[in-house]
C-alpha cells in the first residue's frame, strides 16, 4: 500500500523554465511537499557534520571558516583550478543530499502527504533521477528563459547562457521523463499542473 512508501517526484529542467514556479503550484494548490534540494545542498555542508568532515579530508581546512561556515570563495576557486575536485566534491554532496531527502520524503509521507516533490537544477546530471518513481521536466523557449533569467536576476545575456551552458541538454532530461511542463506563456500552466498530480495520485493507487 503506498501509503507506507509514497510516490516520490521530481522536478526538473533548465534555468529558468519555471520549476519554482510550477513547484509553488504543487504546494500551493494541492498541498504537496516540496524539496528544493539545491538549498538543501546549501544547508547540509554545514549542518551534516559527516559530510563536512569529509569535505575537510578532500579540500583541506580552509574549507570551513573558523566560525564553522563553508568558506564558498575558497572552494570555488580550488574547484576552479582543479576541475577533477569538482566530481569529487559533488561525489560526498549528492549522496549526503540524497539520503537527506529520503528520510525527508519519508517523514512527510508518514505525516499524511499524497506524495512528495523534489526539485533540482541538476537532478538527471546528479543522478538522482534513478531513486525516484516520477519525474517531471519543465520546458519553455530558450528566449523567454533567457528573458525572464535576466529579468529575475538583473543579469545579462551571457551571464544567462553562461549557466545554461553548465546543464545537460534538455532532450537527455525530456527521454528520461514522465511527464512535461510547457511553460511557455501560451499553454495554461495550472491545467498542466493538475492533470499531473492526477496521473500521480492515479500511480500512488497502483503502488
Ligand atoms: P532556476 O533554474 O534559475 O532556479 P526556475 O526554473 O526555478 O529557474 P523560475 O524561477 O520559476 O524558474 O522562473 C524564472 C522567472 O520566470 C521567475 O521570475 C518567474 O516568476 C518567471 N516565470 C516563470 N514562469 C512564468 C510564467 N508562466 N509566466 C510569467 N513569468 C514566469
Amino acid at each position: 500500500m503506498t501509503s507506507r512508501t509514497g510516490i516520490r517526484a521530481g522536478i526538473t529542467g533548465g534555468i529558468g523554465t519555471g520549476k519554482t514556479t510550477v513547484c509553488s503550484i504543487f504546494h500551493e494548490v494541492f498541498g504537496i511537499p516540496v524539496y528544493y534540494a539545491d538549498e538543501w545542498a546549501r544547508r547540509l555542508v554545514t549542518e551534516d557534520k559527516l559530510l563536512a568532515t569529509e569535505i575537510i579530508k578532500l579540500l583541506g581546512e580552509q574549507a570551513y571558516l573558523p566560525d564553522g561556515a563553508y568558506n564558498r570563495p575558497y572552494v570555488a576557486s580550488v574547484v576552479f583550478d582543479y576541475p577533477e575536485k569538482l566530481a569529487s566534491l559533488n561525489a560526498l554532496v549528492h549522496p549526503a543530499v540524497e539520503k537527506h531527502s529520503m528520510n525527508w520524503h519519508r517523514e512527510h509521507i508518514a505525516a499524511g502527504a499524497l506524495y512528495t516533490l523534489k526539485e533540482a537544477a541538476l537532478l538527471v546530471e546528479s543522478g538522482a533521477w534513478k531513486h525516484l518513481d516520477f519525474l517531471i521536466v519543465v520546458t519553455a523557449p530558450e528566449t523567454l528563459r533567457i528573458e525572464r533569467v535576466m529579468q529575475r536576476d538583473h543579469i545579462s545575456k551571457a551571464q544567462v547562457r553562461a549557466r545554461m551552458r553548465n546543464q545537460l541538454p534538455e532532450v537527455e532530461k525530456i527521454e528520461k521523463a514522465q511527464a512535461i511542463i510547457q511553460n511557455d506563456g501560451i499553454r495554461d500552466l495550472m491545467a498542466q499542473v493538475t492533470d499531473i498530480h492526477k496521473q500521480i495520485i492515479a500511480l500512488s493507487q497502483k503502488k
